[in-house]
Protein backbone atom coordinates (compact mmCIF):
# COMPACT_ATOMS: atom_id res chain seq x y z
CA UNK A 1 0.00 0.00 0.00
CA UNK A 2 1.37 2.94 -0.82
CA UNK A 3 1.79 5.69 1.66
CA UNK A 4 -1.22 8.91 1.69
CA UNK A 5 -0.11 12.06 3.25
CA UNK A 6 -2.64 13.46 5.98
CA UNK A 7 -6.25 13.32 6.20
CA UNK A 8 -7.74 16.29 7.53
CA UNK A 9 -11.31 15.72 9.41
CA UNK A 10 -13.59 18.52 9.01
CA UNK A 11 -16.44 19.14 10.91
CA UNK A 12 -18.17 22.65 8.70
CA UNK A 13 -16.68 24.49 5.84
CA UNK A 14 -15.91 27.87 8.01
CA UNK A 15 -13.22 25.83 9.95
CA UNK A 16 -12.24 24.02 7.02
CA UNK A 17 -11.32 27.66 5.71
CA UNK A 18 -9.87 28.67 8.94
CA UNK A 19 -7.59 25.74 9.04
CA UNK A 20 -6.85 26.03 5.37
CA UNK A 21 -5.71 29.58 5.57
CA UNK A 22 -3.74 28.67 9.06
CA UNK A 23 -1.89 26.05 6.66
CA UNK A 24 -3.53 23.18 6.83
CA UNK A 25 -3.20 20.07 3.92
CA UNK A 26 -4.64 17.19 2.92
CA UNK A 27 -7.70 14.85 1.80
CA UNK A 28 -10.81 15.90 3.54
CA UNK A 29 -12.86 13.55 5.70
CA UNK A 30 -16.55 15.17 6.50
CA UNK A 31 -17.76 12.28 9.39
CA UNK A 32 -20.09 14.00 11.56
CA UNK A 33 -22.91 11.93 12.37
CA UNK A 34 -23.68 13.99 15.43
CA UNK A 35 -25.41 16.58 13.17
CA UNK A 36 -29.40 16.86 12.79
CA UNK A 37 -31.56 16.56 11.24
CA UNK A 38 -30.17 15.26 8.03
CA UNK A 39 -31.33 18.09 5.82
CA UNK A 40 -28.47 19.92 8.07
CA UNK A 41 -25.98 17.51 7.51
CA UNK A 42 -26.78 17.66 4.10
CA UNK A 43 -26.10 21.77 4.02
CA UNK A 44 -22.74 21.14 6.07
CA UNK A 45 -21.53 18.35 3.56
CA UNK A 46 -22.51 20.07 0.46
CA UNK A 47 -20.32 23.53 1.72
CA UNK A 48 -17.58 21.63 3.05
CA UNK A 49 -17.19 19.62 -0.86
CA UNK A 50 -18.00 23.32 -2.24
CA UNK A 51 -14.65 24.35 -0.16
CA UNK A 52 -13.26 21.34 -0.96
CA UNK A 53 -13.03 22.23 -4.34
CA UNK A 54 -12.40 25.69 -4.37
CA UNK A 55 -9.29 24.35 -2.68
CA UNK A 56 -7.97 21.40 -4.65
CA UNK A 57 -8.28 19.32 -2.08
CA UNK A 58 -9.22 15.45 -2.65
CA UNK A 59 -12.66 14.36 -0.45
CA UNK A 60 -12.50 10.85 1.24
CA UNK A 61 -16.42 9.72 1.47
CA UNK A 62 -17.75 9.01 4.73
CA UNK A 63 -21.21 7.23 5.51
CA UNK A 64 -23.81 9.62 7.88
CA UNK A 65 -24.65 6.88 10.56
CA UNK A 66 -26.48 8.90 13.42
CA UNK A 67 -27.47 5.81 15.05
CA UNK A 68 -23.66 5.44 16.19
CA UNK A 69 -23.69 8.96 17.92
CA UNK A 70 -27.38 8.35 19.32
CA UNK A 71 -25.99 5.10 20.76
CA UNK A 72 -22.58 6.85 21.81
CA UNK A 73 -23.48 9.48 24.30
CA UNK A 74 -26.52 7.90 25.21
CA UNK A 75 -27.00 8.61 29.18
CA UNK A 76 -25.60 12.01 28.60
CA UNK A 77 -28.69 13.80 26.47
CA UNK A 78 -28.59 16.59 29.19
CA UNK A 79 -25.09 17.26 29.66
CA UNK A 80 -24.11 21.07 28.93
CA UNK A 81 -22.28 22.08 25.75
CA UNK A 82 -18.67 21.70 26.52
CA UNK A 83 -19.48 18.33 28.97
CA UNK A 84 -19.02 15.18 28.74
CA UNK A 85 -21.10 14.09 25.84
CA UNK A 86 -18.45 16.44 23.62
CA UNK A 87 -15.65 14.54 24.56
CA UNK A 88 -17.85 11.47 23.05
CA UNK A 89 -18.52 13.20 20.03
CA UNK A 90 -14.91 13.97 19.51
CA UNK A 91 -13.73 10.89 20.22
CA UNK A 92 -16.66 9.14 17.80
CA UNK A 93 -15.27 11.06 15.50
CA UNK A 94 -11.55 11.08 15.67
CA UNK A 95 -11.69 7.14 16.36
CA UNK A 96 -13.58 7.06 12.53
CA UNK A 97 -11.09 9.12 11.21
CA UNK A 98 -7.64 6.69 12.32
CA UNK A 99 -9.65 4.06 11.42
CA UNK A 100 -9.39 5.53 7.44
CA UNK A 101 -5.93 6.34 8.13
CA UNK A 102 -5.19 3.26 8.65
CA UNK A 103 -7.55 1.48 6.61
CA UNK A 104 -6.40 3.83 3.69
CA UNK A 105 -2.49 4.15 4.42
CA UNK A 106 -2.30 7.74 5.57
CA UNK A 107 0.91 9.03 7.68
CA UNK A 108 -1.43 11.25 9.69
CA UNK A 109 -4.28 13.04 10.91
CA UNK A 110 -5.93 15.79 12.34
CA UNK A 111 -8.95 18.04 12.71
CA UNK A 112 -10.31 21.01 12.16
CA UNK A 113 -12.56 20.60 15.17
CA UNK A 114 -9.99 23.42 17.38
CA UNK A 115 -11.22 25.98 14.94
CA UNK A 116 -14.14 26.70 16.69
CA UNK A 117 -14.18 29.14 19.62
CA UNK A 118 -16.54 26.87 21.30
CA UNK A 119 -15.04 23.91 21.63
CA UNK A 120 -12.76 22.91 24.23
CA UNK A 121 -9.14 22.74 22.58
CA UNK A 122 -7.63 20.93 24.98
CA UNK A 123 -9.85 18.22 25.12
CA UNK A 124 -10.32 17.91 21.43
CA UNK A 125 -6.38 17.09 21.08
CA UNK A 126 -6.11 14.56 24.40
CA UNK A 127 -8.72 12.74 22.64
CA UNK A 128 -6.81 12.86 19.30
CA UNK A 129 -3.51 12.02 21.00
CA UNK A 130 -5.12 8.98 23.05
CA UNK A 131 -7.00 7.83 19.87
CA UNK A 132 -3.80 7.88 17.88
CA UNK A 133 -1.66 6.05 20.63
CA UNK A 134 -4.47 3.12 20.79
CA UNK A 135 -4.37 2.67 17.37
CA UNK A 136 -1.15 2.96 15.82
CA UNK A 137 -1.55 6.66 14.08
CA UNK A 138 -0.18 9.58 14.18
CA UNK A 139 -2.30 12.57 15.42
CA UNK A 140 -1.44 16.26 14.53
CA UNK A 141 -2.25 18.84 17.40
CA UNK A 142 -3.38 22.06 16.15
CA UNK A 143 -5.11 25.02 17.79
CA UNK A 144 -6.39 26.37 14.87
CA UNK A 145 -8.63 29.02 16.05
CA UNK A 146 -5.72 31.41 17.26
CA UNK A 147 -4.01 31.10 14.08
CA UNK A 148 -3.09 34.85 13.00
CA UNK A 149 -4.93 34.29 9.80
CA UNK A 150 -8.49 33.93 11.38
CA UNK A 151 -9.98 37.01 10.65
CA UNK A 152 -8.78 36.63 6.76
CA UNK A 153 -10.85 33.09 7.10
CA UNK A 154 -13.90 34.61 8.39
CA UNK A 155 -13.91 37.37 6.04
CA UNK A 156 -13.33 34.78 3.07
CA UNK A 157 -16.32 32.57 4.64
CA UNK A 158 -18.66 35.60 4.48
CA UNK A 159 -17.36 36.98 1.02
CA UNK A 160 -17.70 33.46 -0.37
CA UNK A 161 -21.15 33.06 1.08
CA UNK A 162 -20.31 29.71 2.65
CA UNK A 163 -23.42 28.82 5.45
CA UNK A 164 -22.03 29.31 8.48
CA UNK A 165 -24.61 27.19 11.22
CA UNK A 166 -26.08 28.53 14.52
CA UNK A 167 -25.36 25.32 16.63
CA UNK A 168 -22.48 23.58 17.30
CA UNK A 169 -24.60 20.08 15.68
CA UNK A 170 -26.55 17.32 17.53
CA UNK A 171 -30.04 18.04 18.03
CA UNK A 172 -28.84 18.87 22.06
CA UNK A 173 -27.32 21.83 21.34
CA UNK A 174 -29.71 22.77 18.52
CA UNK A 175 -32.49 22.30 21.66
CA UNK A 176 -30.82 24.64 23.54
CA UNK A 177 -30.33 27.26 20.66
CA UNK A 178 -33.73 27.07 19.52
CA UNK A 179 -34.80 27.45 23.69
CA UNK A 180 -32.05 30.77 23.64
CA UNK A 181 -33.90 32.14 20.90
CA UNK A 182 -37.77 31.81 22.40
CA UNK A 183 -36.52 33.39 25.31
CA UNK A 184 -35.28 36.34 24.29
CA UNK A 185 -38.23 37.65 21.89
S1 LIG B 1 -22.72 20.01 21.38
FE1 LIG B 1 -21.43 19.72 19.54
S2 LIG B 1 -19.56 18.67 20.22
FE2 LIG B 1 -21.12 18.49 21.84
S3 LIG B 1 -22.15 16.52 21.43
FE3 LIG B 1 -23.35 18.08 20.39
S4 LIG B 1 -22.51 18.17 18.31
FE4 LIG B 1 -21.01 17.08 19.57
Amino acid sequence: MSLKCHLLHVCCAPDLVIAYLAGARGDVFFYNPNIHPKEEYEKRKHEVLKVARLFNLEVVEAEYDPENFFKSVRGLEHEPEGGKRCRVCFELRLRKTASVVKELGYASFSTTLTASPKKDVHTVNEVGKTVALETGTVYLANVYRKSPTYNDAQRLTKLLGIYRQNYCGCTFSRRVEQDENSSER
